[in-house]
């Protein structure tokens, strides 16, 4: 038997009684995630797979596994609802793969916060905070991504940026958003560790990279039905400037939860659920606004050559057989494209944001008319630490590495930043730089360096306490 044959045996003896298998067909499925986006990923990633799935049901049984893999020294990658698109959930070095999907309790509600347990599904945390009596008519989160309904609120935090609502309530990042983060370190004897305020930001988008997260504070606000809307425009200059003015006037004339803008070339991925709600010959936006303020939207989109195609609150979306407006946005835009045609991929970028002006749209139209077919514009609108941004989710038609660079290096000379999502470290996709605060913090959560190996530059074999 090989020494790592043996390991994994004597990890299964000390974590006997815990949900656990080596299924073969569960390994191929939970070793993987929505990294296929990126053609490059999918090359670079193929073949990567787990060697033993454990699901523990709660943070007792957390504390064992994270014991005994720390004893055998096995890499450990956490997963949630394995919906990353950048190959987090990918254990790039085997080892075992922890689902904490078990660990799905409501712990406390109340005005204004939610304790809950890592694995739970977004989409059930959601309907708990609006249906628990902690205040009148509900309360709802601040933000969720557009995997909403799949997707884990540990796993947002731990892999996620912001999604739907990010327009009215700021990025993850943003102070008091996460009030609480409780994690396992992966030690022979684990300690249980509480982060909170600035202090959330060491675990925070680490991937998984340093401690098992367990439990979250989250802040939350009075519920409101959302009105799913759909705005059509004869430009996507019109639609981009509808935006900006709707972006700048949230949480003062206007309130929305979403507000992003696809252009006509989208109409086709759109066609077979949305018909004529979103016509080939219009670009739209979809947003979420709130009802009392839609007779101002209205006005508003009317001043800018737009009209009404939809405004349905999200269970009569759901007696249509309707998507709801947030899974028109974000990631899921490109999911309706790659649906359609396997080819597309896309990237992400930020633009230089002016206020009283938002972006620069004739730089877009530049884009626009340099590329042609190659690349259709999307556009989601938010705030990041109190001001407004507009992320672009411009889809590509995929030709080779050398022409995707090409086309990332354009749009870094156009001015906009590019977070690269062709790469799997997380130094690579976001900042470009280490977060010397997460490295320090990892050096504290995993001294043998054996969470999610290889998705941080910042770590290096050397670091590891043998
Ligand atoms: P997973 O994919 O399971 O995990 C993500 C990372 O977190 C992994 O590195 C994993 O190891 C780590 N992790 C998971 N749970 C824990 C834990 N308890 N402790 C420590 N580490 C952990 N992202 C956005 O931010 N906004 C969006 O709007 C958005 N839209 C998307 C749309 C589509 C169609 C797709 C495919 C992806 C989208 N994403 C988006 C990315 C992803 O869906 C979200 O970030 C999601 O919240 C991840 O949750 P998950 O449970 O699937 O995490």
């Amino acid at each position: 038997m090989s020494d790592r044959a043996l390991r994994l045996q004597a990890f299964r003896q000390a974590i006997a009684g815990i949900a656990c298998t080596d299924a073969g067909d569960v390994l191929d499925a939970k070793s993987s995630d929505y990294h296929w986006y990126s053609p490059l990923l999918k090359e670079q990633l193929a073949g990567k797979r787990g060697e033993l799935l454990v699901r523990p049901a709660n943070e007792a049984e957390v504390i064992r596994v994270a014991a005994a893999c720390a004893k055998q020294r096995l890499p450990l990658t956490v997963r949630g609802g394995g919906t990353g698109n950048y190959g987090q959930c990918v254990p790039l070095e085997g080892g075992v793969i922890l689902d904490i999907t078990g660990l799905d309790r409501v712990l406390e509600v109340q005005p204004g916060s939610v304790l809950c347990e890592a694995g739970i599904l977004i989409l059930a945390l959601e309907r708990a905070v609006r249906a628990h009596p902690a205040m009148p008519g509900g309360q709802e989160l601040l933000m969720y991504p557009s995997t909403r309904d799949i997707a884990t609120i540990g796993g947002f935090i731990a892999g996620g940026y912001g999604g739907a609502g990010t327009v009215r309530n700021g990025i993850l990042k943003d102070p008091g958003n996460v009030s609480l983060i409780r994690v396992v370190t992966l030690e022979e004897t684990p300690r249980v560790i509480e982060l909170h305020g600035a202090d959330i930001q060491k675990v925070h988008h680490a991937y998984g990279t340093n401690g098992i997260i367990t439990q979250l504070r989250l802040a939350l606000k009075p519920a409101v039905e959302w009105v799913h809307h759909i705005a059509l425009f004869p430009g996507y200059a019109d639609a981009l400037r509808f935006g900006c003015e709707a972006t700048e006037a949230v949480g003062t004339s206007l309130d929305a939860f979403l507000l992003t803008a696809v252009d006509r070339r989208f109409s086709p991925f759109y066609r077979s659920e949305f018909g004529d709600r979103f016509p080939a010959d219009a670009d739209a936006v979809f947003s979420m606004v709130h009802p009392a303020r839609l007779g101002r939207w209205r006005e508003l989109l009317g001043r800018h050559g737009g009209r009404e195609s939809m405004a349905l609150t999200e269970p009569q979306l759901r007696d249509q057989g309707l998507s709801p407006a947030f899974e028109c946005g974000w990631n899921h835009t490109t999911l309706m494209a790659l649906r359609s045609d396997p080819t597309w991929t896309n990237l992400q970028t930020v633009h230089a944001w002016t206020p009283g002006r938002g972006i620069d749209i004739d730089l877009v139209e530049r884009q626009m008319a340099r590329y042609g077919d190659e690349v259709l514009m999307h556009h989601e609108f938010g705030r990041n630490a109190g001001g407004c941004v507009s992320f672009g989710l411009p889809l590509v038609s995929y030709f080779d590495r050398e022409r995707l660079y090409e086309i990332i290096r354009e749009h870094e000379a156009d001015g906009c930043l590019v977070f690269d999502n062709h790469v799997v470290t997380i130094e690579d996709g976001g900042m470009k730089t280490i977060d010397d605060a997460q490295i320090a913090f990892k050096r504290i959560a995993d001294p043998h360096g054996l969470m999610n190996p290889g998705k941080t530059r910042g770590w290096l074999p050397s670091s590891a306490v043998p």
